[in-house]
């Protein structure tokens, strides 16, 4: 399979602000996070994977390997906005 339709294949879902915190693959997301800058980052959104939506997955996109590390399963990716700088941090899980 090509990259071109492994990422055709790909099923993600967004939910937005606070509502985003339920939707990790792990422990909830946090409400907030610390910026490189110091300054607090506030959830924006959470882009995530379900079991069973799609035929491909983001981890089949590259290998998993040492010195090359991937995600090796479904993933959720939450992303906050610095309220200093309004750099994005994320936090990313998986299955
Ligand atoms: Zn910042």
């Amino acid at each position: 399979m090509s990259k071109e339709e492994i990422a055709q294949g790909v099923s993600m879902e967004i939910a937005f602000g606070e509502t985003g915190t339920k939707f990790s693959h792990q422990g909830e997301f946090p409400l907030s996070a610390t910026c490189i800058c110091g300054g607090e980052g506030r959830m924006a959104f959470v882009v995530y994977e379900r079991s069973g939506h799609g035929t491909s997955y983001i981890c089949d996109m590259h290998k998993n390997e040492p010195g090359n590390m991937w995600v090796h399963d479904a993933i959720a990716v939450a992303v906050y906005l610095c309220r200093k700088c309004l750099k994005p941090i994320t936090i990313c899980n998986q299955a």
